[in-house]
Parts: C-alpha cells; sequence; structure tokens
C-alpha cells in the first residue's frame, strides 16, 4: 500500500509540469435559438462552455467567397492554470442581417462560429451551419368574400400567403388569431409549409369604434406586411345586468373559492370576482395550443335542450350588496338552466383538453373543436369526460351544477376563438354557419 502512494506521489510530481503545458478542452459552442434563415436584422445568441474560459470568439457568414465578420470578442490571454478554476459559460449576442453587412445577398450562405480555448494550447473549435439570406418580405392575397361581423361574432378569412413567412393571421387590434393551413393544402411529404391559409378569427366583444380587422404575415426577420379585405362590421349593444349578491351567496363563495381566507368578507368576495376571475381566464386562453389544425366539428352547435336562458354574452354586470354596488363584470358566456343535474352533452364533434376544477367556474370542461375554436361548460356537479377523450356532438359528458360562483344549478356554457371569448348565439345558427363558416372553409377553385 505504502509504495502504492509513494509510486504515484512520484508519477503526480513527474507528471504535473507537462499537465500544464499540454492541457487544454475543447469549446462546446451551441445556439441559444435554430438559425435557419437570416433577414435584415436576425439576433443570434451562442453559448460557448470550457473550463479554461474562451479567448476569442468570432463569428463569420461567408457567402460566394467572402467573409463578413459579424462578432469577434477578445479576452486577456491566459498561459498558466497554476490555480486552475472552472470558468462560467461565455453568452454572446450578436446581430447577422444586411443592416450590418449590406453586401449580403438572397440566398444561401454558411454561418461559422469559431472560439479559441483561454489556455497554452489554444485550441480551436467550430461550428458551421447552412443558412439562407432572405429579407423579401411575405405577400398576402385576400379571397373574393364578403365578411359580415359582429362585436363579439366570429368570422371565417381565407388568403394566400407568398414569400419566407413566419407567423400570418388576423390581427384586431391587440390580438391575434392564428391561420391554418387549408384543408386542401395540410403538410404533407415534400411540403413544408402550404401557403394557402385559413383564420378563424372573433371580432372581441371589447374592441374600440374603427379598429378594423386586417390580414397579417411576418418573415424571420420581424417585418410585417398587412392586408385589408372586404368587410362590414356591426356594433352590438350589449345589456345591463344587476346581480344582487345575497349574504347566502357571498358566504358560499368564500366557502368555496377563499376557504381559509382572512379580512372582511365584501373585500375577499371582490377579489375572488376580480382576480380569481381574471386568473381563471387566463387559463382558458392558454388551452388555445391545444387544437387540431382542421375543423373536427361539423354543422350547427347545440344548446342545452329545454333550456332558460338566465344570463347572455357579455351581460354587463353590477353587483349590489346591501343596497351598495360593490363589483363590475362582464358575463363572457350564456347561463342556461333546466333542473338539478341535468344531463349536460358535448355541443359537437371533438375532443376534451380540460376537465377539472377551475376557480369561479367550479367543474369545467373544455373540448377543442380544431382551428383554435373550442366550448366550454362550467359550474358541472359531476364531469364523465377526461382530457384526450373524443366525444360526438350530443354526447353526454357531465351534469348541471352550482360548483364555483354560481348561485343555482345551471350550465354556464361559453366559446373560444383562439382564445378569445365569443358569442355562441352564432355558432348555434345553422344558417349562419353555413354562410360564414362552412362556405369559406371548403376549397374554392382559383379563377385564372
Ligand atoms: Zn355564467
Amino acid at each position: 500500500m505504502r509504495r502504492l502512494i509513494f509510486f504515484l506521489l512520484i508519477l503526480a510530481l513527474a507528471g504535473y509540469l507537462p499537465v500544464l503545458w499540454l492541457r487544454s478542452t475543447g469549446t462546446v459552442l451551441t445556439l441559444r435559438e435554430e438559425v435557419k434563415v437570416i433577414g435584415v436584422a436576425t439576433p443570434i445568441g451562442v453559448v460557448a462552455v470550457n473550463p479554461h474560459g474562451v479567448r476569442e470568439f468570432r463569428a463569420v457568414l461567408e457567402q460566394g467567397g467572402q467573409a463578413h465578420t459579424l462578432f469577434l470578442r477578445n479576452e486577456p490571454g491566459v498561459r498558466w492554470n497554476l490555480f486552475r478554476k472552472q470558468e462560467n459559460p461565455r453568452s454572446y449576442e450578436f446581430e447577422a442581417g444586411t443592416r450590418k453587412t449590406p453586401g449580403l445577398r438572397n440566398g444561401r450562405a454558411s454561418l461559422r462560429l469559431e472560439a479559441i480555448s483561454n489556455d497554452l494550447r489554444a485550441r480551436t473549435d467550430s461550428l458551421a451551419l447552412e443558412v439562407e439570406v432572405n429579407t423579401r418580405p411575405p405577400a398576402i392575397s385576400v379571397d373574393e368574400g364578403q365578411h359580415y361581423i359582429t362585436l363579439g361574432g366570429s368570422e371565417v378569412v381565407a388568403f394566400s400567403v407568398s414569400g419566407y413567412w413566419t407567423e400570418a393571421g388576423v390581427r384586431v387590434g391587440k390580438y391575434r388569431f392564428r391561420s391554418f393551413a387549408r384543408e386542401d393544402q395540410l403538410p404533407g411529404p415534400g411540403r413544408e409549409r402550404a401557403a394557402r391559409r385559413i383564420c378563424l378569427f372573433a371580432y372581441p366583444y371589447d374592441t374600440p369604434e374603427g379598429e378594423v380587422p386586417v390580414i397579417y404575415a411576418r418573415n424571420p426577420a420581424g417585418a410585417e406586411v398587412t392586408a385589408r379585405f372586404w368587410h362590414k362590421l356591426f356594433r352590438k349593444q350589449f345589456r345591463m345586468r344587476e346581480i344582487l349578491v345575497s349574504e347566502a351567496f357571498l358566504n358560499k363563495v368564500l366557502q368555496e373559492l377563499d376557504r381559509g381566507g382572512t379580512g372582511e368578507p365584501v373585500a375577499r368576495f371582490i377579489k375572488v370576482n376580480s382576480d380569481l376571475r381574471k386568473q381563471n381566464h387566463q387559463t382558458l386562453a392558454e388551452l388555445r395550443l391545444q387544437t387540431a389544425d382542421r375543423p373536427l366539428w361539423s354543422g350547427p352547435f347545440l344548446q342545452l335542450a329545454n333550456s332558460s336562458v338566465e344570463a347572455q354574452f357579455c351581460d354587463y354586470r353590477r353587483y349590489f350588496y346591501h343596497g351598495q354596488s360593490i363589483d363590475e363584470q362582464v358575463h363572457l358566456g350564456f347561463d342556461l338552466a333546466v333542473t338539478a343535474n341535468t344531463p349536460v352533452a358535448a355541443a359537437n364533434d371533438g375532443k376534451v383538453i380540460h376537465a377539472a376544477p377551475l376557480g369561479i367556474y367550479g367543474n369545467t370542461i373544455v373540448v377543442d373543436h380544431g382551428l383554435a375554436l373550442q366550448s366550454i361548460y362550467a359550474h358541472l356537479s359531476r364531469m364523465q369526460v377526461k382530457p384526450g377523450d373524443a366525444v360526438k356532438k350530443g354526447q353526454i359528458i357531465g351534469r348541471s351544477g352550482s360548483t364555483g360562483m354560481a348561485g343555482g344549478d345551471h350550465l354556464h356554457f361559453s366559446m373560444q376563438v383562439d382564445g378569445v371569448p365569443v358569442n355562441p348565439i352564432e355558432w348555434w345558427d345553422s344558417h349562419w354557419i353555413q354562410d360564414r363558416v362552412l362556405s369559406n372553409l371548403r376549397y374554392k377553385p382559383e379563377k385564372h
């Protein structure tokens, strides 16, 4: 044992100097985000990992035999790592594109990243990537349809995008609605991206007067082009409603949604009614990403059978407690009542994407119908489906109830387009579906 230790000691002493001289570690270069296309000013982020640090980092774009240096960073050289320490990863942010390198032409190019390790051997590591320089903005051509759009309602528009683009859809003020490939041109082998697009969009209930919907497309450089389409907008006057908050209702709400909370009951109720409501709306809006890229539904949506309408979409509500106005909210669905524990059917074919308690909405089921159209069933006493289940129009998915912020047994039914609440009344109407949606969804051959 002692001989072994002695032997190791000799070996360590003898080996130490050459190790110092020769020790060098490679640099691992990684892009923060994939780079395929370089536009006018494309941001590029690179992380370089080397335990000895990086003496020099360089990014070069080569095209047509010319090398353009995009970025160069030097650090003071270290030759002797007598007190070796682990260096932190280096992070480099720079811009590639025609703004800083006017000599670039649209077409193929090669991006080379190079790092030299900060030690005696100064080892060079590099990473080369094939990229495309493309500064052409996308071009939009719009269908010839006429679009009648009501405040709080939905509409479909078809259009084509050419050129290089990464995002296209409809913009209404602060809202953006994604587009999808038309059914006749779903992405398939050898076809990366269909240029014919379809966009289901909302004219959101809170859109200020004068705001018009436009089609937009963006290229990878972030440049956006927009196109107008023929439309007629209809403003709509929503109803005002007074909600009398009884002692019993207030207690029920706090019991269920603010159990263990402290403070003044009315203040707690208001917090639930505004803060929790906002949170719940955020959760619903985020479900928009869980959608099929083709319509799963057909024909009009079902309204709860034999129900009486207790509240409508966009009822403007003022809450009164002991004669005092305490809060104001907008009701973003329909309240439909029959009797307690009434069977609730899926309004149309689709896939369940949520079935769980959701704050003020109690037990809530959300069904995706594709193209970012979704239906929502709230305050349920029972849920008979789970996320991932495929459902058919008319299939019983649960029972009505009064879970969450509900005074009595009813179904709160609402719909959303790309996360924005829309008036379900249109989707219940077979004529509207036929004229405004199905006729636009179907492929129409282009005129030549
Ligand atoms: Zn409701």
